[in-house]
């Protein structure tokens, strides 16, 4: 999606915005919070967004207030 490439619909019809609003803050711990860029595809809708704050980004894998979800294996 950052490349202006819908992987939904493979249109290229890519909008992206900062988000500044206090309503749209993400929080990675009660003292690191930072707010999402967002991405649509004006085609079909698809919606994605991203923190690009690498550094707070970093405090959601120590977060508890965050669950890791495991990769799913193939079990045979
Ligand atoms: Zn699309």
């Amino acid at each position: 999606m950052k490349n202006g490439i819908c992987p939904k619909c493979d249109a290229t019809t890519i909008y992206m915005q900062q988000l500044t609003s206090s309503e749209h803050r993400i929080y990675f711990s009660s003292f690191s919070a930072s707010s999402p860029t967002q991405y649509i595809c004006g085609t079909c809708g698809y919606l994605e967004r991203y923190i690009v704050d690498t550094k707070k980004l970093a405090h959601v894998k120590v977060s508890a207030q965050w669950t890791p979800v495991p990769p799913e294996t193939d079990e045979e």
